[in-house]
Formats: C-alpha cells, sequence, structure tokens
C-alpha cells in the first residue's frame, strides 16, 4: 500500500490478540512513538486528574472511556513534535464515532495503514483465563501455556504470581462484549472503505511482526 508521509499505523484487534506487544515491536523497528490510548488514560489515573478519577471508576468496571474523555487527550498527545513524522494508534478508533473524528482531523492528504490482528474468542478467553503476573517484576506467564517451574511463583524472579482484574474471567467476557458492540464495526468501516488489511494474530509474535511490516513497506 502506497504510503504518504506522516507514516500513520492504525492498530486493531480484540483485547488479547497481542495488539499491545506488536504495537511495542512495531514502534522500535519504524522508529515512530506507540501511542496507546490506554497508557494515555492510565497516566491521567495515575496523577489522579479529574479526568483520571472519571476514567478509573469506567475502566475499573471493564467498560470503555466516553469520547469525551479520549479524544481531547490523544489530539494533545498528537500535537507533540515527536509524532510529527508518524505514529502509531493503539487502542483509538474504538468506535465508528471516533473514526470518523479521526478522519475529520487528519488532512485529506494523509492515509493511514489500517491493520486488524484477528484472533479467535477462544483462543482469547483461553490465553487470558491462565494469565499470571507477577507483582515484583510484571512478567507475564500463563497457568496452561507457559506454566511457572514454581507454582505461584515468577519464573524470571520468584516473586509472587497473581491474576489481575484484567484477566479475570467475567472482566474478560465484559471486554469482548463490549469489543463486538463498539470496536468491531471500526474494521467493518475500514473493510467498506477498501482499507482493512488483516492479520492472522493466532501465529508467534514474530510472525504476526513480519506480517504487519510487510503492509508497511
Ligand atoms: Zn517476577
Amino acid at each position: 500500500m502506497a504510503q504518504t508521509l506522516p507514516n500513520i499505523i492504525i492498530l486493531l484487534g480484540p483485547p488479547g490478540s497481542g495488539k499491545g506487544t506488536q504495537a511495542k515491536l512495531l514502534s522500535q523497528k519504524l522508529g515512530i512513538p506507540h501511542i496507546s490510548v490506554g497508557d494515555l488514560l492510565r497516566d491521567h489515573v495515575a496523577r489522579g486528574t479529574e479526568l483520571g478519577k472519571q476514567i478509573k471508576s469506567t475502566l475499573d468496571a471493564g467498560k470503555l472511556a466516553s469520547d469525551e474523555m479520549i479524544v481531547d487527550t490523544l489530539f494533545d498527545r498528537l500535537a507533540q513534535p515527536d509524532c510529527k513524522a508518524g505514529y502509531l494508534l493503539d487502542g483509538f478508533p474504538r468506535r465508528v464515532s471516533q473514526a470518523e473524528i479521526l478522519k475529520k482531523r487528519l488532512k485529506a492528504s494523509v492515509h493511514p495503514l489500517v491493520v486488524n490482528i484477528y484472533v479467535p474468542d477462544e483462543l482469547i478467553i483461553k490465553r487470558a483465563s491462565g494469565r499470571l503476573t507477577c507483582k515484583n517484576c510484571g512478567h507475564i506467564q500463563n497457568s496452561s501455556l507457559q506454566p511457572p517451574k514454581v507454582p505461584g511463583k515468577c519464573d524470571v524472579c520468584g516473586g509472587e504470581l497473581y491474576t489481575r482484574t484484567d484477566d479475570q474471567p467475567e472482566v474478560v467476557k465484559t471486554r469482548l462484549k463490549v469489543y463486538y458492540e463498539q470496536t468491531a464495526p471500526v474494521a467493518e468501516y475500514y473493510r467498506a472503505k477498501g482499507l482493512l488489511n488483516q492479520v492472522d494474530g493466532t501465529q508467534p509474535p514474530e510472525v504476526v511482526l513480519n506480517s504487519i511490516l510487510a503492509l508497511v513497506k
């Protein structure tokens, strides 16, 4: 696909598709900032801003933040100089309404590369339900896919492993439900415009990465 500067990539995919991992890898490979809208919002939560307090109660319930919460935060970030040559959007647009806002705010000459990482629900639930996070170093393991060598202990540092609130089955199911209601139509929105590139997210991360890089070049 022909790329016009700035180099803008929109990564889509359900929660648990490995989208965040791919975003980090792509950002490093391409030398463009990884703009995780989730991280931007969490930063507000961590700093305890008014916006952060609203977001916290929304996210704790496994729901998504409102367009109003998100758009100003995002475009404030995109106005910074490091985004001039391009950027990678992770977690935005999350709704068709946001895709339309983005189209309006971008120059007509700018054509983002839209990549959808596809993973079936069964695998997402399997990945999430067994996910264990180290309290000490943040390392992530999986009780069925990558079981800890010592039960309950991190393979890297020996720290205590726990299930994050985000990975509890009810929260995962709520997030998938919200995804299919609100975010899956974003992929359809881009597909209808002939802009959607599908990548198989069941493959190993390095294979997924190469599939995406092949679309960029
Ligand atoms: Zn650890």
